[in-house]
This record gives structure tokens, C-alpha cells and sequence, in this order.
């Protein structure tokens, strides 16, 4: 069965074409600037030349189109035609309370999808389209969605939960959601599968750490509870958002700066974070080569990202009374080195001893960093999150 994976975000939409005998990717690719002046798609079909074109793309429904002459362009394309693929999965961020799992997309999901553009004002929206554009373009092929917020619905009310009167979770929906779902559910199976434990009988303390982080607690396959919130803006600092702060900060600098709620908001998703407290950059390698060069705020953004990803993983052993497995993923958790060690050296008392030589692997494969013996493992497991979707829409079509 080939399935074609999409995520599609407000002028981009970004696809792999995988084979699901073998999990291999056909073709895979990106559409640029949709809807602005200048956009372009990027298509590869595995072992052939990358094709670049530059052409018109007004909105998803043309983009969809483009990239469908791709993938069975005669020459360069990945099928012959457009009856060897079987079914789209699509990445949508936000699902609410409704959506627990994957689900195969009708009338009804569409509508819970579009239920959730207050929540989620950036993404689904272009989630959305991008799913009629594959109804437009490809009609009657089976489409599912697969929720970034749903693997987290497991999290019982007090972890979902704020300090807020209860009348706002009924009314206006504030509650903790959590994201990067998918991810965190793929790292977690994969980890069970790496120990050779059934998911069902493993603690594990998920570390999604990339531009965008997020950490979370796995009991026996559940999330029980994640860092990010009601947005992804909530938890540890990130590249440019500032995650967890002082709530009264936010009325305190818009009246020292005269600042709407608009601009109060961009500037904590934007400006702050490792960007804000180093001054050098958003990008962890930047702020690391300028660390070792003797950047003090370099140094000390470092210093509070590895001092805050501890602090998660503290509070998610207390809850799950012990962890069997901490894992690392995404572009800082599986490339470097440094971070996993300045997060691991004082968690010996949960039974974790990195191996220094073992740690220093940056490559793709799954790896166990751990010293031999070490009661609580650290993994590093490169995440997959087109892959699950393809597994999920594979799951749901076969039923
Ligand atoms: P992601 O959002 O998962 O694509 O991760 C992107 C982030 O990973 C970048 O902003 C970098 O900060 C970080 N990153 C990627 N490679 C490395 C590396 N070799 N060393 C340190 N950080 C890295």
C-alpha cells in the first residue's frame, strides 16, 4: 500500500510518498510561498535527481495539483499513476477534546477540525485546505487525519487542568491540550520496542527537543501529562518562545512597552527564549559556537534550557513514581551530545548513567546511550512523525 503524507501549514505544504511494505520513503517534497509572489516545489522521488519549479501556486488546491504531476510525472515521478496510492494521511494540529485518535476524515471531522480554528488560528485552517484540496484533486481516495493534541487527551484532569475559575474551561475551553503528539507517541512505541518491553508495562519520559520542545510523561502507553499547554507556547524555553513565565509578567511589559495583546503574544513566540537570553540566535548550534567562544548569554541560555528540561523530567518521574526510559529526540535531542550530557549529569538518582563515548553518536540510527547496567535507559531515537501518520492512515484504511 503507498500512502502520501501531508502537512500543510498557511503558505507551505510539505509530503513524503512512503511504501508501507517496506516503510520506505517513494518521494518526498515541499511547496513554498503558496499563495505569495515567488513560490516554488521542491520534489524528489528517492534515488532521482530533486526537481525545482518555480511556478504559480495561488492556494493549496493548485499546490496539491502540482505535486500529484510530480509523483507521476513519467520521468522523474514515483507511480505510474494515481491508483497506486491508496489513501492521505494528514497532519492537523488541533483536534480539542472530541479527537482521542486518528480518525478517517467525513463531514463530521471536518467540522470538529474547523471548530478548532479559535484554538489553533494558524494551523487549521491551512490543515483544512489542504484536505479539500486532496478531495478536489483526488476524490473518493480515503483521507485521515492524525491530531497533533490527541495522544494527550489521555491526561487526567489534573494534569489538564489550571488554577483558573472551572467556568473557563466550560466556557471559552482553556485547559491544557499538549502537541507534538505524534512525535512523542512514535518515540515512546519506538523506545518499548528498543528495550524489548511491552508499551503497556514501560515508563518513559519523552524529550522532543528541536526549534519547538516539548516533554512528556508516558505511563504504560498514556500521556499523562506534557509540558506545552493550551498552545505550544507553554514549557520549556524554545528557539524563539519564552515557555513557562510568571503569568503577570505579560500585563507587566505591555504596560512598560505600550503593547496590544497582539503584539505581547508575537513577541513572546518570537523574540523570546534562547533568541532573547543569548542575543546570538534561535539556532542551537549558533549559540553553542558562541558559548564555547566565551559568549556569557550564550552560555547562560544553555544554562537555563538544560536546567528547565531537568526540571520536567523531575516532575515526571515524581508523577509516574520512577521512569524505566528517557528518550531524546528531534534536531537538538539526537544531534548534540553536550545538551544530553548537561541534562543527564545529575540524574543519577533516577538510576541514569550516560556513557561519554556512546553519547557522542550523532547518527541516524536508534541508539542506547546508556552505561551497561544503568537502571534507567537514555535513548536517542530519531523521530518520525510522517512515518506514524503513514502507519495510522495504513491502520484505519485496512479496517
Ligand atoms: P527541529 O525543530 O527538530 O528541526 O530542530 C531544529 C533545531 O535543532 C535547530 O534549531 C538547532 O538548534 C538544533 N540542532 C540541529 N542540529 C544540531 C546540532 N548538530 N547541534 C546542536 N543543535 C542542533
Amino acid at each position: 500500500m503507498k500512502i502520501l503524507v501531508l502537512n500543510c501549514g498557511s503558505s507551505s505544504l510539505k509530503f513524503k510518498l512512503l511504501n508501507m511494505e517496506d516503510s520506505t520513503v517513494l518521494a518526498k517534497g515541499l511547496a513554498e510561498r503558496i499563495g505569495m509572489a515567488g513560490s516554488v516545489l521542491t520534489y524528489q522521488s528517492t534515488g532521482l535527481d530533486k526537481q525545482i519549479q518555480e511556478t504559480d501556486m495561488p492556494d493549496h488546491i493548485t499546490a496539491v495539483k502540482l505535486l500529484i504531476e510530480n509523483i507521476c510525472d513519467p520521468q522523474f515521478g514515483a507511480v505510474k499513476s494515481l491508483d497506486e496510492i491508496d489513501a492521505i494521511g494528514h497532519r492537523v494540529v488541533h483536534g480539542g477534546e472530541k479527537i482521542t485518535t486518528s480518525v478517517l476524515i467525513d463531514d463530521t471531522i471536518k467540522q470538529v477540525i474547523r471548530d478548532c480554528f479559535e484554538l489553533s488560528p494558524l494551523h487549521n485552517p491551512p490543515n483544512l485546505a489542504g484536505i479539500e484540496a486532496c478531495e478536489q484533486n483526488m476524490p473518493g481516495k480515503p483521507q485521515v487525519a492524525v491530531f497533533d493534541t490527541s495522544f494527550h487527551q489521555s491526561m487526567p484532569r489534573e494534569a489538564f487542568l489550571y488554577g483558573l475559575p472551572y467556568e473557563y474551561y466550560e466556557k471559552y475551553k482553556v485547559r491544557r491540550y499538549g502537541f507534538h503528539g505524534t512525535s512523542h507517541r512514535y518515540i515512546s512505541r519506538r523506545a518499548a520496542q528498543l528495550l524489548g518491553k511491552n508499551i503497556d508495562r514501560v515508563k518513559i519520559i519523552t524529550c522532543h527537543l528541536g526549534n519547538g520542545s516539548s516533554i512528556a510523561a508516558i505511563k504504560l502507553g498514556k500521556s499523562i501529562e506534557t509540558s506545552m499547554g493550551f498552545t505550544p507556547l507553554e514549557g520549556l524555553m524554545m528557539g524563539t518562545r519564552s515557555g513557562d513565565i510568571d503569568p503577570a509578567i505579560v500585563s507587566y511589559i505591555m504596560e512598560k512597552e505600550n503593547w496590544t495583546s497582539q503584539e505581547v503574544n508575537e513577541f513572546l513566540n518570537k523574540k523570546c527564549g534562547v533568541l532573547g537570553l543569548s542575543g546570538v540566535s534561535s539556532d542551537f548550534r549558533d549559540v553553542q559556537e558562541a558559548a564555547e567562544n566565551g559568549n556569557f548569554r550564550a552560555q547562560l541560555a544553555l544554562d537555563v534550557f538544560a536546567h528547565d528540561v531537568k526540571k520536567y523530567i523531575g516532575a515526571y518521574a515524581s508523577l509516574m513514581d520512577g521512569v524505566d526510559a528517557i528518550v531524546f529526540s528531534a534536531g537538538l535531542g539526537e544531534n548534540s551530545p553536550s545538551t544530553r550530557w548537561n541534562i543527564c549529569d545529575t540524574l543519577g538518582y533516577l538510576g541514569v548513567a550516560v556513557d561519554p563515548e556512546k553519547n557522542l553518536y550523532t547518527g541516524s540510527a536508534e541508539t542506547d546511550i546508556s552505561r551497561w547496567g544503568a537502571k534507567c535507559r537514555v535513548l536517542v531515537i530519531p523521530t518520525d512523525e510522517e512515518l506514524m501518520i503513514a502507519m495510522d492512515t495504513l491502520d484505519i484504511v485496512s479496517a
